[in-house]
């Protein structure tokens, strides 16, 4: 394959991003006219580049236009560099990198990744790859690995073939789209994480991703490699207008100072005085030093805000673009040469330094017949024929004029001196910036070192403080125990003073006890003595005990059956009654108030029933009254019958007169019509017989009305007497009752008194009987006396009970009152004194 160098200038992209949001808002102009695809009209002035893309292109579209000739580029072996050069927020990195993942908005570098390996895929199988990625940014002039965060100053050498390169910087192979976006990812949080403003960082700093593309033809061992620089430059805008101040000044400085040499560098090569370029003024010309005018196909874009704002930006950064535009490249393939290749070219040296020999023998003869004096006609003359003939056969292009010129005034050896120095020179510096890199890393470590030290001394401090503190806590205590300990000697000698004291009260005490003991012996024998007594004592008490017993055992029986005359055997007694005299007491007492308050509750229903008789008796009296008037009222109303029935038999009369009279009268006119004469009498007779027919008719009607408004009367009278009659009945109906109810109440009235009677007497019996315990010999016989009366009172109770039960049933079942008069004489005939000896089941005492 032929090594053809092609001479070419950089392309210069030229792209405008969108106004922002805050420049809308803020109301900016937008400034660019587009004019066709590569020229742009900025304040009236006009710049051309190799295209123009407006604020609507898409990603897409940028890299199809510019980028995807150098993937085939870098591919075929030729080295390449995509720059994106623009102020701070003009969208490079938008170019560059775009949204990573994001296939509509990802930038050129993902783009490209893919398309690499797309190439690769669809090229001859015979080809094997490899591909290295690197990533590293250069900040303040160093230059700072971005896949491994320790080598943070590395420096730039040359190759054998005096290409600079980044020394000992990661590569990683990498062998698809997706390895090189991991890479990418890996570098970018790398970088966030060393930074702690990454906005002002990324737009103070260059950040560069290097693809490194070798490839080898397995059959004819053919190598080829090409380099794929991609650059986002730092913020290219003046600091005045980002206002920073001291380091952050420094730091601008210090990229300005770097992008002020690529532009200084692209100015010497636009002027095209290739004398010095100066590339050397910072790492990152040299870096790019092959992209720059070198064997490289290189492309920039230069990216430009629309905004009126940023006119004087946009301007400058143009006219940057316009100049770059002029750099002339002379881009070769890197090809390694096979022994074939190699032979050939040899055998085209030795033939070149064949001709060279000749030409100089030419020469010599030349010169010496000119230093002979001999003018030498100028057909004989070395033309400069030769001299192209030499060109041809060199590989390269001779130098150009001036440095022959150089050549012409500075000698041969001299020349070769200076090249010699020169390349120490470059030696001394490569080495210097070895040395450089490794002091860096060294002063990175002993910082490290100095801060771990530094941490070290700190804990050591506090633990220091701790200790002291403990220190200081353990003489506190110290000083509380002896304190503590010199109080407890004090104690205990005062406890021996004690003790000596206490010695001897407990001798006197034990003398004491000698007496004390003897007398309790005394005490002793006499406490046995009353034992003795207290026993017999013990005896006779429980005999007593036993005839108590007995007594109320019989008492409790009565109160039993008292219980079941005046309760309704609800209350209860144990029926044998033999322990403790104290519990039989209490269940007595307990039995007696059971009882009064049984009592209680009939006195006050006797109370109940005496108001009710008051009422009764007092309504008996109104309707007696009431009675008395309707009869009163009857009366009268009989009365006024009487007079009315007189009346009427009045009224019959004069009828039966008048009817007489008139049976006569017709009489009468019958005679005298049998007469026949008719005269004024007749007249005056027939008149009369007229009225008075009138007037009986009258008076029949009057006996007719009167009739019926008397048998109204009537009727209505006779109602009244039937409701009176029927009002009489019920209330001689209350009354009876009533008078029942009244006869009830006495008896119980009776029954209660008995009672009350009962209860004084237990009492005093009780009372008396605990009395005349101590000698039960005279207090037996009126005890007898008063269980006695007890029981025939009781007798007498349960008799009225009875009876008084029976007379309520009855009165119950048939409402019938005449059961009531032989239980009262029954009760009445009862006095409650009155002894009689009727058989009780208790009857115990005969
Ligand atoms: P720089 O890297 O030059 O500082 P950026 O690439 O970060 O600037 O761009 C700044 C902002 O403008 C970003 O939010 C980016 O998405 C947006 N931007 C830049 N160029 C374009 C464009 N061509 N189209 C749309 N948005 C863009
Ligand atoms: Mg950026």
């Amino acid at each position: 394959m032929a090594d053809v160098p092609a001479e070419c200038n950089i392309k210069v992209l030229c792209r405008f991003r969108p106004l922002n949001q805050s420049e809308i808002v803020r109301g900016d102009l937008f400034l660019p006219k587009f004019q066709g695809d590569d020229t742009v009209v900025v304040g009236g002035k006009s710049f051309s580049f190799d295209r123009v893309f407006p604020t609507n292109t898409t990603q897409e579209q940028v890299y199809n236009t510019c980028a995807k000739q150098i993937v085939k580029d870098v591919l075929s072996g030729y080295n390449g560099t995509i720059f994106a050069y623009g102020q701070t927020s003009s969208g490079k990195t938008h170019t560059m990198e775009g949204k990573l993942h994001d296939p509509h908005q990802m930038g050129i570098i993902p783009r490209i990744a893919e398309d690499i390996f797309n190439h690769i895929f669809a090229m001859d199988e015979n080809l094997e790859f490899h591909i290295k990625v690197s990533y590293f940014e250069i900040y303040m002039d160093k230059i700072r690995d971005l896949l491994d965060v320790t080598k943070t100053n590395l420096s730039v050498h040359e190759d054998k073939n005096r290409v600079p390169y980044v020394k000992g910087c990661t590569e990683r192979f990498v062998s698809s789209p997706d390895e090189v976006m991991d890479v990418i990812d890996e570098g970018k949080s790398n970088r966030h994480v060393a930074v702690t403003n990454m906005n002002e960082h990324s737009s103070r700093s260059h950040s560069i991703f290097l693809i490194n593309i070798k490839q080898e033809h397995v059959e004819t061992e053919q190598k080829l490699c090409g380099k794929l620089y991609l650059v986002d430059l730092a913020g290219s805008e003046k600091v005045s207008k980002t206002g920073a101040a001291g380091s952050v000044l420094d730091e601008a400085k210090n990229i300005n100072k770097s992008l002020s040499a690529l532009g200084n560098v692209i100015s010497a090569l636009a002027e095209g005085t290739k004398s010095h370029v100066p590339y050397r003024d910072s790492k990152m010309t040299r870096i790019l030093q092959d992209s720059l005018g070198g064997n490289c196909r290189t492309t920039m874009f230069i990216c430009c805000s629309p905004s009126s704002y940023n006119d004087a930006e946009t301007k400058s950064t143009l006219m940057f673009g316009q100049r770059a535009k002029t750099i002339r490249n002379t881009a070769s393939v890197n090809l390694e040469l096979t022994a074939e290749q190699w032979k050939r070219k040899y055998e085209k040296e030795k033939e070149k330094n064949k001709t060279m020999k000749d030409t100089i023998q030419r020469l010599e003869a030349e010169l010496n017949r000119w230093r002979n004096g001999e003018d030498v006609p100028e057909t004989e003359r070395t033309t400069a024929d030769v001299m192209t003939r030499i060109e041809s056969v060199e590989e390269r292009p001779i130098l150009d004029n001036d440095t022959s010129s150089i050549v012409v005034r500075i000698s041969e050896e001299e020349r070769q001196k200076y090249e010699e120095e020169i390349r120490k020179l470059y030696k001394q510096l490569d080495d210097k910036d070895d040395e450089i890199n490794l002091q860096c890393q060294l002063v990175e470590k002993l910082k490290q070192q100095m801060l771990d030290q530094d941490e070290l001394l700190a804990s050591s401090k506090g633990d220091g403080d701790k200790v002291q503190a403990e220190l200081g806590r353990l003489q506190v205590e110290s000083d509380c125990a002896k304190a503590e300990v010199k109080e407890v000697l004090q104690a205990l000698e005062e406890l021996a003073i004690n003790y000596d004291q206490k010695s001897q009260e407990v001798e006197e005490k034990g003398l004491q006890n000698q007496l004390l003991a003897d007398q309790l012996s005394q005490k002793m024998a006499s406490l046995m003595e009353l034992e003795a007594e207290l026993s017999r004592m013990q005896e006779v008490s429980g005999q007593q005990r036993k005839r108590i017993a007995d007594v109320l055992n019989g008492l409790m029986r009565d109160l039993s059956e008292f219980s079941t005359i005046v309760g309704n055997g609800e209350i209860k007694l144990p029926v044998e009654i033999s322990g403790a005299i104290e519990e039989e007491f209490t269940v007595a007492r307990l039995y007696i108030s059971k009882i009064k308050s049984e009592v209680k509750s009939m006195v006050k229903r006797c109370r109940q029933l005496e108001n009710m008789q008051l009422e009764c008796h007092r309504k008996m009296e109104e309707t007696g009254r009431e009675l008395s008037s309707c009869q009163l009222l009857i009366s009268q109303h009989e009365a006024k019958i009487r007079s009315l029935t007189e009346y009427m038999q009045s009224v019959e009369q004069k009828k039966r007169q008048l009817e007489e009279s008139h049976d006569s009268l017709s009489e009468e006119l019958a005679k005298l019509q049998d007469q026949g004469t008719m005269n004024a009498h007749e007249e005056y007779f027939f008149r009369n017989l007229d009225i008075c027919s009138f007037h009986f008719q009258k008076i029949r009607q009057q006996g007719d009305s009167h009739r019926g408004l008397h048998h109204k009367q009537l009727a209505r009278l006779r109602d009244e007497i039937n409701e009176k009659q029927r009002i009489i009945d019920e209330l001689t109906d209350r009354n009876s009752k009533l008078e029942l109810e009244l006869a009830q109440a006495r008896e119980l009235q009776t029954l209660h008194n008995l009672r009350k009677l009962f209860v004084q007497d237990l009492t005093s019996r009780v009372k008396k009987s605990s009395e005349m315990e101590p000698d039960d010999s005279g207090g037996s016989c009126t005890q007898k006396q008063k269980i006695s009366f007890l029981e025939n009172n009781l007798d007498q109770l349960t008799k009225v009970h009875k009876q008084v039960r029976n007379a309520h049933n009855g009165r119950e079942e048939l409402s019938c009152p005449s059961a009531l008069p032989p239980t009262r004489s029954t009760l009445t005939s009862v006095p409650p004194n009155r002894p009689t000896h009727t058989a009780t089941p208790s009857s115990r005492a005969t």
